[in-house]
C-alpha cells in the first residue's frame, strides 16, 4: 500500500494543519533523540536531570553543561524534513509548528516565529534562576570550553540555566495557550518524530484527532498514538515529508 499516496488523501483539502514534531526530526540534522535507538536514555538516566537536582546539585550541572557542549544542537543546521514544514506553511495550508524540540531548526529552516510554538522552550538562550539576565547559550558554551565546568551569572553569581523546561518544572504557560488555540483551529494533525509518549505535550496532536481531524503520524518506529492514527508512515522523516508537502501544495494550487 502506498501510505503516502494515502497522508495526501487524508489531508487534502485542509488548510489548516497543524505539525507536531519531535526529537526524530532532527536525528538527520545530527542532534540524537531521547527515545529511540541510541537515544539519550538509553545512556543517561532521566532522574539525574530534575530541575530541583539541576538547582541543588553542582555535579547534576556539570554533567548538564558538558553534555549540551556534546549535543550537536549549537551547530546543526535544519534538513530537509525541516524545511518541507517551512513550505507547507508558505504553501498557506498550515496553522502552527508545536515543537517538542528545543533545537530552534524549525525557525532556521525558514518558519517564521508566529507559526512555531516551543512546548519545551528553547536552548539557545540561557537565563541566571537569580537575577533573570539572559544571555545566548553560546556564550556560556564558550566559558565552560574555557575550562568553567559549572558557570555562573557574571551579573550576580547565580546558577545558569538553559531556557529549556527541565522534568519537575511547570511548562510555558503563554506557548501552552498558544498551542491549545492552535490545536482548536486546526483540520487536520501530522505528528513527525516523536513517539507521542511524553504529556503533556502529547495531548496537542491528540486533540486535534479525538475532534475527528485527519490524524497523519510520520516516524521510525512505534508511537503511543498509532491505534488511532488515520495513516501512519514508517521510516524518516527527511526522506518522506518532503513528497507529502509537495503533492500538498501541488493538489491545493
Ligand atoms: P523521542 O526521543 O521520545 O522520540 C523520537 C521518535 O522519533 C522515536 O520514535 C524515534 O524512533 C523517531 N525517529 C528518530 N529519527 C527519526 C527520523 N529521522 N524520522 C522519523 N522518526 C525518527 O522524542 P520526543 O517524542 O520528542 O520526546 C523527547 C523529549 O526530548 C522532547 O520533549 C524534547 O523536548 C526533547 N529532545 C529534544 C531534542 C531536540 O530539540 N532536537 C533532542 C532530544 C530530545
Amino acid at each position: 500500500m502506498d501510505h503516502i499516496a494515502d497522508a495526501v488523501k487524508a489531508l487534502s483539502g485542509c488548510s489548516s494543519i497543524l505539525v507536531f514534531t519531535g526529537a526524530g526530526i532532527s536525528t538527520e540534522s545530527g542532534i540524537p533523540d531521547f527515545r529511540g535507538p541510541g537515544g539519550v536514555w538509553t545512556r543517561v538516566d532521566p532522574e539525574e536531570f530534575t530541575y530541583s537536582r539541576y538547582l541543588t546539585n553542582p555535579d547534576t550541572r556539570r554533567r548538564g553543561w558538558a553534555m549540551r557542549a556534546e549535543s550537536g544542537v549549537f551547530d546543526a543546521t535544519p534538513n530537509a524534513a525541516h524545511r518541507a514544514i517551512a513550505e507547507l506553511w508558505d504553501g498557506g495550508l498550515m496553522i502552527a509548528c508545536v515543537t517538542q524540540n528545543i533545537d530552534g531548526l524549525h525557525q532556521v529552516a525558514g518558519l517564521p516565529d508566529e507559526a512555531v510554538i516551543e512546548l519545551h522552550g528553547n536552548a539557545h538562550h540561557t537565563t541566571c534562576v537569580s537575577c533573570g539576565s539572559r544571555q545566548p547559550t553560546a556564550v556560556v558554551l564558550d566559558r565552560v570550553a574555557g575550562g568553567e565546568d559549572d558557570p555562573t551569572c557574571t551579573d550576580c553569581g547565580g546558577i545558569l540555566k538553559p531556557d529549556v523546561v527541565f522534568f519537575g518544572e511547570m511548562m510555558p504557560e503563554r506557548e501552552m495557550m498558544r498551542a491549545a488555540m492552535a490545536a482548536g483551529e486546526a483540520d487536520a494533525v501530522i505528528a513527525v518524530g516523536s513517539t507521542l509518549s511524553v504529556f503533556p505535550a502529547a495531548n496537542v496532536p491528540l486533540e486535534v484527532a479525538e475532534a475527528g481531524h485527519p490524524f497523519v503520524i510520520v516516524n521510525r518506529g512505534p508511537t503511543e498514538l498509532d491505534d488511532i492514527a488515520t495513516v501512519r508512515i514508517e521510516g524518516p522523516a527527511g526522506d518522506l515529508l518532503p513528497g507529502i508537502v509537495r503533492r500538498l501544495i501541488s493538489g491545493a494550487a
